[in-house]
């Protein structure tokens, strides 16, 4: 199958758009028609010095498209349905089979090296060389993705397919977040730090979820903005003085729960010093760099929970946020610009300086 990808060929370079070849989706496969993908900070990591990355790659994990062939063992998807590709995961391990995929045994492997635990690549360059095309068990900057039935979650046929792919990863990871990981609860209080893609997915799903004080924190105005209209009660600059105390004063004496976004060790050290005594702080910003805090910070039965993807099963989260923005309770779609697939280099600027909330790339044409 011919089609086209954008390539990551080194580290600094930008992405290529250039013809590849797709082979037969394998046992338990499906090869995906994308409709749109999402772009997200962690498609950006294979540029990072060291990262674990085979290159040449093809990146891109918030595919959605239609199914246009389905490989042998398949037998709950069928050719012609409209999926949603979300992070791959074994289903055999503990966590798996306990209903945390998230927290697959093998999610790294899986996910962030873009090669295959088994087989060959399936994807190869115009001469013949194979690409890593398993990035997140889909690499979807691309005309078509061969993934996993595991990662498809199927969708209703009248819905804006090319919209939905984030919901298999950053605004999954958001909504996640506040609904599994942290369980926020009715009549509680939230202070989300990053009011991005993610952010911006917690604190609709936290609107949702009855939180009666929802803190949003950002440095750009215009996100804080955004936040309050997507039911943020308090939009507060990361960058005014005494950040933590302003907080836990808007919050009578600090929030429940809290999440970071950011991955940056000062504001990790505001948000555990603006919760109240037995809050937790989720994390969910990638960063290599050390958290500082004092052996006391986390008295009075403080909480730090690492969390990835929401901690979701998305076969089962993916579905209630299309009801939810069915129902005008989750417009997930506000967050989101589209970019043809070409523009791909244009899209990660945007992503990078803050212009665009969510890209989303559409590779119909190319
Ligand atoms: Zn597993
Ligand atoms: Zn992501």
């Amino acid at each position: 199958m011919e089609g086209h990808a954008a390539v990551l060929r080194h580290r600094t370079a930008p992405f290529a758009l250039e013809p590849v070849q797709f082979a037969e989706p394998g046992p338990g496969q499906v090869l995906v028609e994308i409709a749109g993908t999402g772009f997200c900070h962690t498609d950006v990591l294979p540029r990072q010095d060291g990262f674990p990355a085979s290159l040449p790659l093809i990146a891109g994990h918030e595919g959605a498209g239609v199914v246009t062939a389905v490989g042998p063992g398949v037998d709950d998807i069928s050719l012609g349905a409209h999926v949603v590709l979300s992070f791959d995961s074994c289903g055999r391990c503990q966590n798996c089979i306990s209903g945390h995929p998230a927290y697959c045994e093998t999610f790294f492997a899986r996910n962030l090296t873009g090669r295959t635990l088994l087989a060959p690549s399936l994807v190869t360059d115009a001469e013949g060389v194979p690409l890593a095309s398993r990035w997140f068990g889909q690499s979807s900057f691309a005309t078509h993705a061969i993934a996993e039935a595991r990662n498809a979650v199927v969708v209703d046929k009248d819905l804006p397919l090319h919209l939905l792919g984030p919901l298999g990863c950053g605004i999954q990871t958001g909504a996640g977040s506040i609904l599994i990981a942290l369980g926020v609860e009715a009549g509680s209080s939230v202070a989300v730090f990053g009011a991005g893609g993610v952010g911006l997915a917690a604190i609709m799903a936290a609107h949702v979820a009855g939180a009666a004080a929802i803190v949003a924190v950002d440095l750009h105005e215009s996100r804080l903005a955004l936040a309050r209209e997507l039911g943020a009660t308090h939009a507060v600059r990361g960058d005014s003085a005494e950040l933590a105390k302003q907080i836990r004063k808007l919050s009578r004496g600090g929030v429940q729960y809290a999440l970071d976004t950011t991955g940056v060790p000062a504001v990790i050290a505001d948000a555990v010093d603006a919760l109240r005594p037995t809050g937790t702080l989720g994390l969910v910003g990638a960063g290599s760099r050390e958290l500082v805090f004092g052996p006391s910070a986390l008295a009075g039965g403080k909480n730090l929970m690492g969390i990835l993807e929401g901690d979701a099963v998305p076969q089962l989260l993916v579905p209630q946020l299309i009801e939810l923005w069915r129902q005008d309770k989750f417009p997930f779609d506000k967050l989101i610009r589209t970019y043809p697939l070409s523009a791909i280099n244009e899209a990660e600027r945007h992503a990078a300086n803050g212009t665009t909330i969510k890209p989303v790339l559409i590779p119909q044409g190319e």
